[in-house]
């Protein structure tokens, strides 16, 4: 695996290979007559798919191994652009968009770690470069970059760390002044949102790419396990289709590469673990987060789920959740399948008072608190969690920014 370990100020046509996503990126292509289809079929394309398919799956196993795709050290600016096209392409086809959200969030922070490794005066030069072509609105500030109010508050919205809150921000005429590395925090946002958006693309391209692909889609299936139960859990397997609208949002979020918050993260990994998920499929719920850390992500589902002598904690009620803005019983509008979309009929009677609860009404299996050996029996009203130890999936906050 090739790491860069230093950059330099960049020349446009190295520019546009590192960031592919800017305005003006295809002015690295030679050959004018280039088209979606030969990218996919012509042989002199090999190189740029090989290193499309490293990218997408590098960003399945972990966002942030696609730094480390050793093909990129050798790749000429074109079949860099090239690859890039490929992969944004190939994951807007694929029949979930969880991959192409998960790969937004790694080429994000393969762009944010090139700024992060740059310094002083070069690395605000890029830092602008870059806002510039996406129209972000940055410009060279005081203590380093102005950003404008407006724009601020969009990136940093979904920033959980409390140094970007805006009460600790120094604001005049309505710019925010950052400094440069969390600039580049706030552009890797800008650059995530922008590739999760997925292509318009006609039914005749999606199903060329997917039968040209397919063994690809199939390996990208399989790094992103359905959710599997663990070993001892009598009741058979997890049934996804059945958690109650809460939960199912709750994945979403993650897989759409979004924050979800302390309060959120805590209450998916509690569920899980109590619907009887393996270790391995909670910690995958959490990878499409932003600031996913997979050890520390490891270390707190453990605490979670090894609690109280291995019992766990239960998640919160319903009642906390909706103090919380987590509950989706009135339906999620933004969800992609229909069901999720209207109000979930069950989620409105009397008896119903816990995510646990509605599951086992669906029919699935909750595994009761220290009675996993026994195997499982039904849960009326499960105990209020009696506290949140430090949400999974996020990294900690080294206040590098
Ligand atoms: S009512 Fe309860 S189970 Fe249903 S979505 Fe709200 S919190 Fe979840």
């Amino acid at each position: 695996m090739a790491v860069r370990r230093s950059a330099a100020p960049l020349d446009s046509a190295s520019l546009y290979a590192e960031y592919p996503f800017l305005p003006g990126a295809e002015s690295l292509l030679r050959d004018p007559s280039w088209t979606v289809r030969s990218l996919f079929e012509d042989r002199r394309y090999d190189p740029a798919r090989g290193l499309g398919r490293a990218r997408i799956l590098a960003a399945a196993d972990d966002p942030r191994a696609v730094n480390e795709v050793a093909e990129f050290a050798d790749a000429s600016p074109e079949v860099r652009y090239l690859s890039f096209v490929f992969a944004r392409v190939t994951l807007a086809c694929a029949p979930s968009l969880a991959g192409l959200r998960r790969w937004a969030v790694a080429e994000s922070k393969r762009s944010s770690a090139r700024l992060e490794r740059l310094s002083g005066a070069e690395q605000e030069e890029e830092i602008l470069a870059v806002s510039a072509k996406m129209q972000v609105g940055m410009s060279p500030g005081p203590g380093g970059v102005a950003v404008p109010l407006v724009e601020y508050l969009r990136l940093a919205a979904p920033i959980r760390e409390a140094d970007f809150r805006l009460v600790r921000q120094d604001v005049r005429r309505g710019e925010v002044e950052v400094r440069s590395a969390r600039a580049a925090r706030l552009l890797e946002e800008a650059i995530r949102r922008r590739l999760a958006e997925p292509l318009p693309l006609n039914e005749d391209v999606v199903r060329f790419v997917r039968e040209r692909e397919s063994e690809l889609f199939a390996q990208l299936a399989a790094r992103m396990p359905l959710p599997t139960a663990r070993t001892g859990v009598s009741g058979g397997a997890l049934r996804a289709d059945r958690f109650p609208p809460c939960i199912r949002k709750m994945r979403r979020t993650l897989q759409q590469g979004e924050n979800l918050s302390h309060a959120g993260r805590f209450a998916l990994a509690a569920f899980l673990h109590r619907a009887g998920a393996d270790p391995e499929t909670i910690v995958d719920a959490y990878r499409g987060a932003p600031d996913f850390d997979e050890s520390i992500t490891r270390y707190q589902v453990e605490h979670i789920t090894q609690h109280d002598g291995g019992a766990g904690y239960t998640p919160p009620e319903c009642e906390t959740l909706r103090s919380h803005g987590l509950c989706a019983r009135e339906g999620d509008p933004t969800a992609a399948e229909p069901a999720d979309r209207v109000p979930d009929p069950l989620c409105f009677e009397e008896r119903l008072h816990h995510p646990l609860q509605y599951y086992q009404i669906r029919g699935g299996t909750v595994v009761e608190r220290g009675e996993e050996a026994r195997g499982s029996r039904e849960v009326n009203r499960p105990a209020e969690a009696p506290g949140t130890p430090g949400p999974p999936g996020r990294s900690r906050s080294t206040g590098r920014r």
